[in-house]
């Protein structure tokens, strides 16, 4: 990866990091899930609200962790609004693939621009240990929206 993208990428981070967007609790929510992951402390509590037709209408999260696990949080929050469940599925098995291959196809059903905004977060594919900082949003949220109540990446 060249230096100035590695650069960037680490720019997003530490600002999402910092300053979480979404951060808090919305008040009519119709999903709720936990997140923990022990092998490096982060937790995550995660609300959903959707519509008749399974679009994500409003989204937000608390918890505390590493920057990692906070800007990734943050920045799905930010992509999974207007999104249906099943668009959400499907950039979450993608930003897995993302995350632990290197030759991770880009599957055409994805929305390329939200898959492009989470490339930021590939870097993690280096640090194996890491991948379940930067997927914890995303289990907490495939939870959620199967009303699974609590998820540990272990
Ligand atoms: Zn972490």
């Amino acid at each position: 990866m060249m230096d100035d993208l590695r650069e960037l990428y680490q720019e997003v981070i530490l600002d999402h990091g910092k300053h979480p967007r979404n951060y808090g609790t919305i008040e009519d929510y119709n999903h709720t899930a936990h997140g923990h992951n022990p092998m490096c402390g982060d937790t995550l509590v995660l609300y959903l609200k959707t519509d008749a037709d399974d679009v994500v209408r409003d989204v937000s999260f608390k918890g505390q962790g590493c920057a990692i696990s906070v800007a990734s949080a943050s920045l799905m929050t930010e992509i999974l609004k207007g999104k249906t469940v099943t668009e959400a599925e499907r950039l979450f098995a993608a930003f897995h693939d993302m995350c632990t291959r290197d030759d991770a196809e880009r599957p055409s059903d994805v929305d390329e621009e939200a898959l492009e905004r989470l490339e930021v977060l590939s870097g993690v594919r280096e640090f194996p240990v890491r991948v379940k900082c930067a997927t914890l949003a995303w289990h907490t949220m495939d939870a959620a929206v199967h009303d699974k109540g609590e998820i540990s990446t272990e």
